[in-house]
């Protein structure tokens, strides 16, 4: 037996976020001393196809385990599977020398943890459903732990996240069969080449597990249960990436403007909802400055292929969109001092110089250079402007609309069809 020397090296803040963990575990898992049911984890039972791999953390050393009635650890290699018995409390996952340590047990490099029903479980005191797969890095010393969940139960992690759960439930199953669908396409398109299909972050969608779950969100999910939306694509139909963001100001933005790939229902259509129920500031937002050597610096750091621009000393609309009182940068042209000049897609330029898009919040604007500044004013709507915008669709569900015509409106030409 391999010296268990890796409990000696727990650290103090482990220890502390131990102490926490179990202190608090009571709270979070209270069955234990007083029974209250936990909501069921749909979907365990279904195919493979429809789970989810999301990457929870990666470069993790350690965590704190805890699940309500205890769990399964099978081993990747094929080993006989050691069960956690209810009583064994929360338990230390880590790493020691290529393997998984999880309590006094030691594994091969990934295994899967599979909790017993209601098949929930915590990280850090962070709770999620499904299976937990912990897999060590190259390096050894460190572990990706990814949550594999059924599709309906990430969902669930998902809506409240993405949009506020009070608002109402035509928007909010709208909102659902978009993120369904977002997920799949993720999945279909990088899934076999990652160990993990989508990050829980904006760079996907934000997942929050079952913090974030609530009634409203369980409900919109239930009743679009399975639906994603299709469209027209060669000689068939197939899903495709139903991009969604906060506000577009009057009018959506076709795909290829902004990301570059083309779909028939990514084009841009009128949207007279969003401004009535979007925030002022969102539809509208105020002027930003830039230090022009900064936007510069940034730009060519991030695109090495603009440094024969040497310094970028002007920065002009190139493609525009342009819709009823309002304008879209969708390429700008960057002018170098020695007079040279490349081509920037607008979203790319936006999010390299503001990368939290708070301050640039969309691509309708107007650029000047005052003195040594890039001012960015006259901006309209909140996001990208791709897909379904979502104080629009709350602006449908308002008026009455339901959620397949408010994806009908945003997606035009798509359907929604049925997996499962
Ligand atoms: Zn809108």
């Amino acid at each position: 037996m391999k010296d268990l020397s890796f409990t000696g090296k727990i650290s103090l803040r482990t220890l502390a976020v131990l102490a926490l963990v179990l202190v608090s575990g009571l709270l979070f898992f209270p069955m234990r001393h007083k029974p209250r049911p936990i909501e069921p984890t749909p979907g365990m039972e279904t195919s493979r196809n429809l789970w989810v791999r999301v990457l929870l953390f990666d470069n993790m050393r350690e965590f704190v385990l805890s699940t309500p009635f205890g769990f399964t650890v099978w081993d990747g290699d094929g080993q006989i599977p050691v069960q956690f018995s209810e009583s064994c409390g929360a338990v230390l996952a880590g790493v020691l020398e290529g393997g998984i340590v999880i309590g006094e047990h030691i594994f091969g490099g990934h295994v899967r943890i599979e909790p017993d029903d209601p098949f929930v479980f915590s990280v850090n005191n962070e709770k999620y459903r499904g299976h937990l797969q912990l897999i060590v890095d190259s390096d050894g010393k460190s572990f990706d732990v990814i949550n594999s969940v059924p599709l309906e139960s990430y969902l669930a992690g998902v809506i409240g996240e993405e949009m506020p759960s009070y608002w109402e439930s035509e928007a909010l199953k709208a909102q659902t069969v978009v993120a369904r669908t977002y997920c799949l396409f993720m999945k279909a398109r990088f899934g076999s080449r990652r160990k993990w299909d989508v990050k829980r972050t904006q760079a996907n969608q934000v997942y929050g597990g079952m913090s974030s779950e609530s009634p409203m969100v369980w409900d919109a999910v239930r009743q679009t249960s399975g639906c994603v939306l299709v469209c027209r694509q060669g000689d068939g139909e197939k899903i495709f990436p139903t991009y969604y963001s906060s506000t577009c100001g009057g009018h959506t933005e076709d795909s290829s403007h902004v990301f570059g790939d083309s779909y028939e229902a990514l084009r841009g259509v009128p949207c007279p909802y969003c401004e009535d129920v979007t925030r002022r500031s969102f539809f509208q937002w105020s002027t930003v400055s830039f230090a022009a050597a900064d936007v510069s610096r940034r730009i060519i750091r991030r695109y090495p292929r603009f440094k024969s621009l040497e310094r970028i000393v002007a920065i002009e609309p190139q493609e525009v969109s342009e819709y009823e009182g309002f304008k879209r940068n969708c390429s700008l042209r960057l002018v170098g001092v020695n007079g040279r000049s490349k081509t920037l897609r607008a979203e790319d330029l936006r999010l390299t110089v503001d990368p939290t898009g708070r301050k640039i919040k969309s691509n309708s604007y107007e650029i000047t250079l005052r003195g040594k500044q890039f001012v960015f004013s006259g901006g309209r709507g909140f996001g990208h402007a791709v897909g379904m915008c979502q104080y629009g669709a709350e602006g449908m569900a308002r008026k009455g609309k339901d959620f397949k015509t408010i994806l009908s409106h945003y997606f035009p030409g798509s359907s929604i069809r049925r997996v499962q």
